[in-house]
């Protein structure tokens, strides 16, 4: 019959079609998540400030509150932390007369407060604090999980004075009232998440949750930083996506059948909840009925029989619908539902009726699976997943034993969403249940919430810590220059001989070499008018060098010297030389440095205590290389601020975050006890990484830190140092999270043998994680490394620790940096100073946060200097090169 195969056609969307609104969807989702699009969005995507699943350690008393549709049900749920398969649940119902539906707001919370107040009579008293979860399904603008204003009524209900308040302080203040306030209000959530949270499993948490019951809605878990309407931005947070108004902007226009029309203009809100007109039960009885209606007048159905009946609303219920569809008694049960009617209906009519339900339905399943699709790509997508692995838990009269739009459901968007893997588990009473689980994940993160902060608490430093750390390290440095107090400072602050910063006349060609950095090299250098160029070459010192013999160690430095020289076709040169040598000496002259000890795994014999500039001259001499003229001996800090100083005449501080920390600076001679003369200035190396080893921090350092040092080849030495730099940031993180998995917050309280070993946790990891906040990738390729098996909810707390650990370096850092420019001001009676630091070091220049916060905090610390960073490019080289140019200079006539 061409008229009814016209009308299933009309029902039947294509695959094609499905996978459009399936991208529509997704459109309509990312609008109502973006804080820009969000007003016009069709899709409200309220946040719900659920940001974390069951784990199945709940445990406790749990009441619930949720109003219904002229009733209060009330039920209290007890958790036994056994992974919650068995809770033990008791309810009560209530009915509420229908004028409290339409009168006082007070009243009725004053009702539902006395209900609460007789189910616990009734259930035997509780004293002590009784969460409570509060059902409360009307559109609100929630800001907090128990703070939320109504924005509208629905339902029914039209109570005075209670649109724009915080429904949780109406109902606290009544449940206060009824004196019951060891009853506390935690949550507040929509009907939608209840489900969700129901359905967790062993094999996956429940992340989505679709209600296909008289309305339709989806609620799924976004990640936080995409749910721009609310602060959260890290970790995930439950989304109700109030899917319903899908369509509402005309997106299911051309899918949308007259039948449709006719239901939507006959329904309470023309125009309104499209998507939800073509899914809800309470639609799918009357989209047949109107299919009925034109087929009748058509004249292919019930002929000559008086179809009057149909035109009356509601006739035909969604109930009667799915039974006709059923395989076995749909035939019994079609002629049954037409009879009563009074339609008289013959074998095909029969047949033809259940053709016709059958394609409403399977459209219903379809489009379900379109939005579900939607949702499962989205998160897949968002979480930068190759494949999702999820519960999907469902609730509502259209699925439960329908195995028809069961089937289609899950074909349907196992075809549209390749890459997901939905398992789609039923529930019955998501929202009471689902409301005291949201009630116990609450108090579980809450609980969870304060052990993290007792962990964290010692690395946490306020402003005062830092204003403190500012000036001992101002008392440590006067101390390092005073010609009596010196020996005894922690902060050796040595003086350089570099008495200048470049002025950007100086030119030449310059050798220069670099010792004590990560890699040994040797640099040649042209200084000229348009700028510097510059070639360099990388020498391997062996590790039986660099612990052998002090002669062994600088003959191999000269031959490096001798290849290079060769290389570049310098061999006939006598070019003045500038060694960049990063470990702490005792400057006595520009040209004359005595070790004061070795650091990084060198440890040459018969060095320590020795000019290293004449160690070297001797080499030369042995090695009968005569074309060699070292002029200047400069630590990496002076080499960095040079460099820096050649682009920038304000740069007058060096400062480095690499494996270690130093900075320097220059100082007025007049201040300098150590050295004598008043005139002029002189670059200082402050040797500030040695800062608290006499003992001035010890407030500040934590537990951790003390492992961390006790750890280390040179305990009790490098404090400051330890707290800041590269070589030590991994282990602190590391033995953080060790000391969390002890106390069960990481990793179920197991981490991997992995995790024990000695710098494992790489500092660049820190970088990796804070980077990666958004994506959370490479923080599973890092996990994965280490062998860890990390839930969601792991890494965000690992991502916390991370960020702990780092600011607290970068405040320190600037803690230091605080005295420094705030004595130069002094010294130069400025009111305000302005200055540059140039600054080289791996963590500085890659670390994610670390310059930021170092940044902001020196502000804060010294808000009369004006300090811009500037970062050094290969500071030892070149900086070392500048230092020979600039004796050049000033000994030149
Ligand atoms: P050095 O201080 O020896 O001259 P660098 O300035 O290159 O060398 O610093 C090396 C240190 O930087 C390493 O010890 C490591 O801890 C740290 N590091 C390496 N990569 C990163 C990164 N991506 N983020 C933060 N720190 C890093
Ligand atoms: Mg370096």
């Amino acid at each position: 019959c061409p008229q009814v195969q016209r009308a299933l056609r009309a029902l039947t969307i294509p695959l094609e079609r499905l996978q459009v609104m399936k991208n529509h969807m997704m459109q309509a989702m990312c609008k109502g998540l973006s804080r820009q699009t969000h007003a016009q969005a069709t899709l409200q995507m309220l946040p719900t400030y659920i940001c974390s699943t069951p784990d199945g350690t709940e445990k406790g008393n749990f009441l619930v509150v949720e109003l219904c549709q002229s009733q209060v049900r009330t039920l209290l749920v007890t958790l036994l932390g056994d992974g919650n398969l068995s809770p033990q649940m008791m309810y009560k119902t209530f009915d509420m007369p229908e004028e409290i539906m339409k009168g006082e707001g007070e009243a009725l919370f004053d009702f539902i407060a006395q209900c609460l107040s007789q189910f616990l009579a009734d259930i035997g008293s509780f004293q002590e604090r009784l969460p409570l979860g509060f059902v409360f399904p009307f559109s609100c603008q929630q800001t907090q999980l128990n703070k939320a204003e109504l924005i509208s009524w629905s339902k029914g209900f039209s109570c005075s004075n209670v649109e724009g308040k915080d429904v949780v302080q109406l109902l606290q203040s009544a449940i206060n009232k009824q004196e019951l306030s060891h009853v506390e209000v935690v949550a507040l959530m929509n009907d939608t998440v209840g489900t969700m949270m129901t359905c967790s499993t062993e094999r996956a948490p429940c992340e989505v949750a679709l209600v296909m019951d008289k309305g339709s809605n989806c609620c799924f878990m976004a990640e936080a930083h995409l749910v721009e309407m609310a602060e959260e931005t890290s970790g995930r947070m439950c989304v109700n996506t109030e899917w319903g108004c899908f369509g509402d902007n005309g997106s299911l226009n051309d899918i949308v059948t007259p039948y449709d029309t006719c239901v939507d203009g006959e329904s309470s809100s023309p125009g309104e909840k499209r998507f939800e007109k073509m899914v809800g039960s309470l639609y799918l009885g009357e989209i047949v009925r109107h299919v009925l209606i034109a087929l009748a007048a058509e004249k292919v159905l019930f002929t000559g029989k008086n179809v009057a009946v149909l035109k009356e609303k509601g006739v035909l219920k969604t109930q009667q619908v799915l039974d006709i569809i059923k395989h076995e008694e749909g035939m019994a049960a079609t002629k049954n539902a037409l009879e009563a009617l009074g339609l008289q209906p013959n074998e095909r009519d029969c047949g033809r009726v259940q053709q016709i339900c059958l394609a409403v339905v399977s459209r219903a399943a379809s489009l379900y699976a379109a939005g579900l699709a939607a949702v499962l790509t989205y998160m897949c997508h968002t979480r930068d997943m190759d494949q999702l692995l999820v519960n999907v838990g469902v609730d509502g009269e259209l699925y439960h034993g329908h195995t028809r739009f069961e089937e289609v459901l899950h074909t349907v968007t196992r075809l549209l969403a390749p890459e997901c893997v939905a398992t789609f588990i039923p529930t019955t009473d998501g929202s009471g249940r689902g409301a005291a689980m949201v009630t116990a994940v609450a108090l579980r993160l809450e609980a969870r919430r304060r052990e993290v902060n007792e962990v964290l608490a010692p690395l946490r430093l306020s402003r005062a810590d830092l204003e403190q750390v500012q000036a001992l390290m101002r008392q440590e440095m006067e101390r390092g220059l005073g010609r009596e107090t010196h020996d005894n400072a922690s902060v050796r602050m040595l003086p350089s001989y570099v008495c200048s910063t470049p002025d950007g006349t100086e030119q030449g060609q310059f050798l220069a070499l670099d010792l004590g950095g990560t890699n040994f090299r040797v640099l040649v250098v042209h200084v000229t008018e348009e700028g510097i160029r510059m070639a360099s070459e990388i020498y391997v010192i062996p590790t039986a060098i660099m612990q052998g013999s002090g002669e062994a160690l600088f003959d191999h430095i000269i031959d490096c010297i001798l290849d290079f020289q060769m290389k570049q076709n310098l061999m006939n040169h006598v070019l003045p030389l500038g060694f960049t040598f990063s470990f702490p000496c005792k400057q006595v002259g520009l040209d004359k440095a005595l070790l004061l000890t070795w650091t990084k795994g060198f440890s040459a014999s018969n060095c320590v205590g020795q000019d290293v500039v004449q160690m070297l001259r001797e080499a030369a001499q042995r090695k009968q290389h005569s074309g060699l003229n070292v002029v200047a001996l400069v630590n990496d800090t002076v080499g960095t601020m040079m460099s820096c100083g050649y682009d920038d005449p304000k740069c007058e501080i060096g400062l480095i975050v690499g494996t270690g920390t130093n900075a320097c600076y220059m100082e007025e001679m007049r201040n300098v006890g150590t050295v004598e003369g008043d005139e002029g200035r002189m670059c200082i190396n402050m040797e500030w990484g040695a800062f608290g080893d006499n003992g001035c921090l010890d407030h500040i350092f934590s537990n951790f830190d003390k492992v961390v040092d006790d750890q280390t080849i040179n305990p009790g030495k490098q404090r400051f140092e330890k707290l800041i730099s590269g070589m030590y940031l991994g282990e602190i993180v590391r033995h953080i999270l060790l000391a969390m998995a002890d106390r069960k917050l990481l990793f179920q309280g197991k981490p991997t043998p992995k995790l024990y070993c000695k710098d494992i946790f790489k500092t660049k990891f820190l970088s990796t994680i804070e980077l990666d906040e958004l994506a959370l990738r490479q923080v599973r390729a890092i996990l994965q490394e280490l062998e860890l098996n990390a839930s969601h909810e792991d890494s965000v707390l690992m991502l916390e620790v991370c960020r702990t650990v780092s600011l607290r370096a970068a405040q320190l850092c600037a803690a230091g940096l605080a005295a420094v420019v705030e004595k130069m001001r002094e010294n130069q009676g400025l009111n305000q100073l302005s200055v540059t630091v140039g600054v080289d070091g791996t963590l500085y220049k890659l670390h994610p946060n670390f310059s930021k916060n170092l940044q902001k905090t020196l502000q804060d610390l010294a808000p009369n200097c004006t300090v811009t960073f500037m970062p050094s490019e290969d500071g030892s080289g070149k900086g070392a090169a500048l230092v020979a140019a600039v004796a050049c200079r000033i000994n030149s006539p």
